[in-house]
């Protein structure tokens, strides 16, 4: 029977008892964030740790459908590995399966969320960098994500407002980001160059501001609403699709501002709401 716990490398690893080359094992907690084909039958696979942050590792033969690993390793699953140090890559040694969040791979337009999700924390997670209250949200967010009765818009935008006070790009919503003064009910000024709400006076003295956008009354309560409550007080929030369209629209913009490039997932999400728009038909 082949050893379970070391892999198919026997537990000295791929370089033998004697080999040139001493690999470490640890164990990690992780989230497959992506995964490409390498090699002949590998995968490349990106992980979110909560100890070491972004990590990149080795899924060696999981393409074969003999693969024993290669169930555990699925896009999203959250799982328990053992990897081994190696030159390149560090290779998973064993993988086993913690959630593979089943009902929310039944629900495309649900996985189209979970792709970007995934998606930004990719780009935004750093490697080597402790991760935890990241992995925690992204944890919950795809058991959130699973659950059918569920605004998968609302949790987007609250997903998007936490991971940017994460990384450190928290938007300024409260007071004007130029005097400081608290924004008044009125429709003020969005600036994503700046980081925050500029209120009318302020938006008439800085002319030289690329990027700034008005926003609605509305739109400002919803995020500022998102922004300082927990989940389960905001879930049950009741949006117009107006409201829905601004919000979404000002927070990808400060996102794609922050990220200097286009996320490729935005589209697939744009391509999966239009399909879906034109199936209602
Ligand atoms: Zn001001």
């Amino acid at each position: 029977m082949p050893n379970q716990t070391f892999g198919r490398f026997g537990k000295f690893g791929r370089f033998g008892k004697f080999g040139i080359m001493r690999e470490r094992l640890y164990r990690v907690d992780a989230i497959v964030l992506k995964r490409t084909d390498h090699g002949e039958a590998d995968r490349l696979l990106t992980l979110l740790t909560p100890d070491r942050g972004k990590l990149r590792a080795i899924a060696k033969g999981v393409r074969k459908p003999t693969s024993r690993k290669g169930g555990h390793v699925e896009l999203f699953t959250h799982c328990a590995l053992m990897l081994a140090q190696g030159k390149t890559f560090d290779v998973v040694t064993q993988a086993d399966t913690v959630d593979s969040f089943i009902d929310l791979r039944g629900n495309l337009d649900r996985v189209g969320y979970a792709y970007y999700i995934g998606e930004l924390v990719d780009r935004f997670a750093e490697e080597g960098t402790e991760s935890r209250t990241l992995f925690d949200l992204l944890l919950s967010t795809l058991k959130q994500l699973a659950e059918p009765a569920l605004n998968p818009d609302l949790l987007a935008r609250f997903f998007e407002l936490r991971l940017l006070d994460l990384v450190g790009y928290r938007p300024q919503l409260f007071n004007c980001i130029n005097c400081g003064n608290p924004v008044q009910p009125v429709e003020n000024f969005f600036s994503t160059e700046a980081g925050g709400v500029l209120d009318p006076d302020c938006k008439q003295v800085l002319p030289q501001l690329r990027d700034v956008q008005p926003i609605s009354v509305n739109a400002l309560k919803v995020l500022r609403h998102l922004q300082s409550n927990e989940w389960t007080a905001v879930r049950s929030l009741r949006l117009t699709a107006d409201v829905t369209s601004e919000v979404e629209k000002l927070l990808q913009s400060y996102i794609v501002y922050h990220l200097e490039r286009n996320l490729k997932s935005v589209d697939f999400l744009r391509e999966l709401k239009a399909r879906a728009y034109a199936a209602k038909k």
